[in-house]
């Protein structure tokens, strides 16, 4: 308890996980500097712009930062942008991804055919889930170590190494909030 759930809060959807968290009744905040870091025991990297935020964090010794605090165990989760950001291999020259996560990255495999789709998906342990999709990076590969959580057509979209948890969709769009809950069940063991 007194936990304190942190949302990267440089460019992009961070609003929509505050939002999450604060109908949770999870105590959050954004974080925009490696100080703000300091502060929270779980970060969330949002959707949006992954060659922005990543420019942004970078300014800012926040990739760094939130490197070494995922190394150490603190719960980060991303969705979309904030999974192309925590893999450990892009097939894009760019960002530079924090790899994390022992995942290779499609930046923008879905966009490229359709820009956002919805899909029901079946997530292990948690049931079906209706899924948001916005320009999708797409993982093409996927480590040992990485628990394929969710699939669609062929295509890991929910992901787990231990402490890292990424998601190529946005369940902070819809009012579903059982991944944001499984997410902070993660800080029950850190
Ligand atoms: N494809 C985008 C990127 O490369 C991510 C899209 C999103 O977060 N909705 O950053």
């Amino acid at each position: 308890m007194g936990h304190r759930v942190g949302v990267l809060a440089l460019q992009g959807d961070f609003r929509e996980h505050l939002a999450v968290l604060r109908r949770l009744d999870v105590p959050a905040q954004e974080v925009r500097t490696a100080k703000d870091l300091e502060a929270v025991d779980a970060l969330i990297l949002p959707g949006g712009e992954s060659t922005t935020i990543a420019r942004l964090m970078a300014k800012s010794g926040l990739d760094r930062g939130i490197k070494e605090r995922g190394r150490e165990g603190m719960p980060l989760y991303g969705t979309c942008a904030g999974l192309i950001l925590l893999a450990k291999e892009l097939l894009e020259d760019r960002p530079q991804p924090l790899e994390l996560l022992d995942v290779t990255v499609d930046r923008n495999a879905y966009g490229r055919q359709v820009d956002s789709f919805e899909a029901d998906i079946e997530i292990r342990d948690l049931g079906e889930f209706h899924a948001v999709f916005i320009r999708a990076p797409k993982v093409t590969r996927s480590g040992p170590a990485v628990e394929v959580l969710a699939e669609h057509d062929g295509a890991p979209v929910l992901v787990r190494q231990g402490n890292v948890l990424a998601s190529s969709f946005h369940p902070e769009l819809t009012d579903d909030t059982r991944i944001h809950e499984f997410f902070l069940s993660f800080l029950e063991k850190s």
